[in-house]
């Protein structure tokens, strides 16, 4: 142990501390006074021995936001010792703030109460080491960074040299692939000239018709056979020159601007279906329909160049649509008038259904006629006849039989019934049947029939005309006979009693006609004129009246067959000129007028013929008005002498004109009341002129007057 007396005082300490060559400080209290700190703590700090006394925060302001205040309070209250190496400081030194380097300890000395009695801070700059350490570690780095950069080169070079080596045999495979490319492109040049070659012969055999037109001026670089036709002008004529100086028509036309809008924007233009009317050189007008569209053609910068312009002419196609929908129209116009006609079919249809009914009506109607009809027959019975014109095939029934004397059963033909017609009949009965099946007449004749058995003279009227069937290739001559002999012996029992009658009356009438003229004759001889008159009518009444007995005397003897037919040979213009010596004494109310006759001679009954001539002139007299004309005519006619009288009076009804001729058959009408008569005038005249086998007819129409005829045969 150390004698006290030889210990150091503080200040002693202190003093030496403050020679040490290594920096120390003393400081006291939380706010860390600087107690003590020597020359080599100074010169660090850069200041003098003013600062001891100061805190530390006074003495070096600048260590405001370092550690180093904040490290020495800590250890002044805690009593830790802290060691720094290397630790960075800044100091403003030389009025300059610097950066420094140090190692350090801050030792806490304690009091004798335990509590902290001064911090003791040592402290060595470093500054020189660190910045050799930095310089070393800094060239130790850029060498490391160096030699990194250098094996990275290194790597680099490496891994490109491996690249090259790969290039290399990209380059000989490429090579490789360039020879085969090569090869292939000189195949494709031939493959491209021969589909150029197609290309080109496709082009002018298409019947697309194709054109490239060039530049803005529209040159017109090739154009196919097909678009040259359309055009009328051979490749010579427009190759090489602009489309608006062949075609100058164009100008005004769209056309132009459609190209020119192509060139502009490059979008292609096409248009189906238009009319196109090209000038052909030869001054005609092609006028034809046209799909039409102009495709530009860029090159590589995608600039357009030239049109693509692409025709089809379209004309057979649009014609034929234009046919196909004219006849398409034509078709709906016949559809048209065949649903109108099948309309009117299914009218007529409706028509023919209804005909169809009536006709079965008709049919039932007639059934029910036929069957009446059969009745009838059998009620009166009627022989019936039904003659196959053709064959000569005859069909009667039982009474026609009965009628005939002909066998019950077999055969019959006409030449058999008309053997059994009494003899004096036969030429008529045959002459009429001839004439009514060669003429297509209808015939109405009587004869007698002598039966077998009781030899009894039976009179027939046999009535029949021609039918036809309904084909018409067939004829019929039908007809009915009737037993008339009750009828006939009527006839012949009134026929008796008129002629009794009538001859009665004729010699009452002759003495009373003798008195009446001796009466006129005393009367004239007096002078007694009133008488006279009186006397003179009463004649001429009573001529009437023997006119009309002796008609009705005729009669009765036509009918009983005893009127006689006196035929000589004379001239008939006598006869005509002895009528008109009469009728001009006896008509003074008609103007007659005789046409000159020649000399006309026939063989016939002269009274009977002037007779029916008389009784045409009364008649012409009787219906026609006063004062009109009436021509009385005789002329020659093949070997026929034809007298005829015509007047202008009322006319006949054509429905009359056939049954005038027939027994007391008179016109009925008003006027005829007026008008005496009983109708057996011309039923005698037609009997004269029959039996001089002549004709008497009549032509006229109602109200137009009548001119009635007769012909006899010359002789
Ligand atoms: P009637 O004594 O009645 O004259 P007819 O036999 O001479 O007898 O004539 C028959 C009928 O013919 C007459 O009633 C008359 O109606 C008609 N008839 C005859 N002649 C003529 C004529 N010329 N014009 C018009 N009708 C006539």
């Amino acid at each position: 142990m150390i004698d006290p007396e030889k210990r150091l005082s503080h200040e002693a300490l202190f003093n030496i501390l403050t020679l040490s060559k290594d920096a120390t400080g003393i400081y006291t209290g939380e706010e860390l006074y600087i107690q003590s700190a020597n020359n080599a703590l100074l010169r660090i700090w850069g200041k003098d021995s003013s600062v001891i006394g100061m805190t530390i925060e006074e003495a070096i302001p600048e260590l405001e936001g370092q550690p180093f205040i904040d490290m020495l309070k800590n250890v002044w209250r805690t009593g830790e010792t802290l060691t720094g190496k290397d630790v960075e400081a800044r100091l403003e030194v030389d009025g300059e703030l610097q950066t420094f380097y140090f190692d350090f300890e801050y030792r806490a000395i304690p009091g004798e109460d335990g509590k902290t009695y001064c911090i003791l801070h040592t402290t060595t700059e470093v500054s020189e080491r660190i910045r050799a350490n930095k310089i070393i570690e800094e060239n130790e780095r850029s060498e490391r960074a160096l030699n990194e950069e250098l094996s990275a080169a290194n790597e680099e070079l490496y891994s490109s040299n491996e690249e090259l080596a790969a290039m290399n045999e990209e380059i000989s495979s490429v090579n490789d692939e360039l020879r085969i490319a090569y090869d292939h492109t000189r195949q494709l040049n031939k493959d491209l000239q021969a589909s150029e070659h197609r290309f080109k012969t496709m082009v002018q055999t298409t019947p697309i018709g194709m054109a490239v037109f060039n530049g803005p001026h529209f040159i017109i670089q090739t154009a196919n056979q097909t678009v040259l036709d359309i055009w009328g002008r051979t490749l010579d004529q427009v190759v090489d020159r602009r489309l608006l100086d062949v075609f100058p028509e164009l100008q005004g036309q769209p056309f132009p601007g459609y190209l020119q809008s192509v060139m502009e924007t490059g979008k292609a233009i096409g248009f189906p279906e238009i009319p196109v009317d090209v000038n052909q050189p030869d001054g005609t007008i092609n006028s034809i329909y046209v799909d039409f569209s102009y495709d530009p053609i860029t090159d590589i910068d995608g600039n357009v160049t030239s049109i693509l312009v692409s025709v089809s002419d379209i004309t057979p196609a649009v014609d034929a649509r234009n046919k196909i929908q004219e006849q398409k129209e034509e078709l709906e116009a016949v559809n048209e008038e065949l649903l109108a006609s099948n309309e009117e079919v299914r009218l007529g249809n409706e028509e023919l259904q209804e005909n169809r009914d009536q006709l079965l009506v008709a049919i039932e109607d007639l059934r029910k006629s036929e069957d009446n009809l059969r009745l009838t027959v059998e009620a009166a019975n009627l022989g019936i006849f039904n003659l196959e014109i053709a064959t000569n095939q005859l069909i009667v029934n039982s009474r026609f039989r009965e009628l005939y004397n002909l066998p019950a059963t077999g055969e019959v033909d006409t030449s058999q019934v008309i053997s059994n017609i009494d003899p004096e009949f036969h030429d008529y009965a045959q002459s009429a049947l001839q004439d009514a099946i060669e003429n297509d007449l209808p015939c109405d004749m009587q004869y007698t029939v002598t039966d077998t058995l009781t030899k009894q003279k039976r009179w027939l009227r046999s009535v029949g005309r021609v039918f036809y069937n309904a084909d018409r290739d067939s004829r019929w001559f039908y007809g009915v006979i009737q037993d008339i002999t009750e009828q006939k012996k009527d006839e012949q029992r009134k026929n008796d009693f008129i002629g009794m009658v009538s001859h009665e009356l004729k010699t009452p009438l002759t003495s009373l006609n003798a008195y009446l003229q001796m009466l006129e004759m005393r009367a004239r001889d007096k002078g007694d004129e009133k008488t006279l008159t009186a006397l003179v009518k009463s004649v001429k009444q009573i001529k009437k009246m023997t006119n009309m007995i002796n008609g009705f005397l005729n009669v009765s003897r036509l009918e009983s067959g005893k009127i006689h037919m006196d035929k000589q040979e004379f001239d008939i213009a006598d006869l005509i000129f002895e009528a008109e010596d009469e009728t001009i004494a006896t008509v003074s109310s008609h103007n007659i007028i005789f046409a000159p006759v020649e000399k006309t001679i026939v063989y016939a009954d002269k009274d009977k013929i002037g007779q029916v001539i008389n009784n045409f002139i009364s008649n012409a007299v009787k219906y026609s008005p006063p004062l009109s004309t009436i021509n009385v005519a005789c002329i020659t006619e093949n070997g026929f002498a034809v007298v005829s009288v015509k007047d202008q009076g009322m006319g006949i009804a054509k429905a009359d004109q056939e049954k005038l001729f027939e027994r007391y058959y008179r016109v009925e009408g008003t006027h005829m009341t007026t008008i005496s008569g009983f109708g057996i005038g011309l039923y005698l005249c037609a009997e004269i002129i029959h039996r001089h086998d002549g004709k008497i007819w009549v032509d006229s129409d109602q109200g137009e007057g009548a001119t009635f005829y007769f012909s006899i045969p010359l002789k």
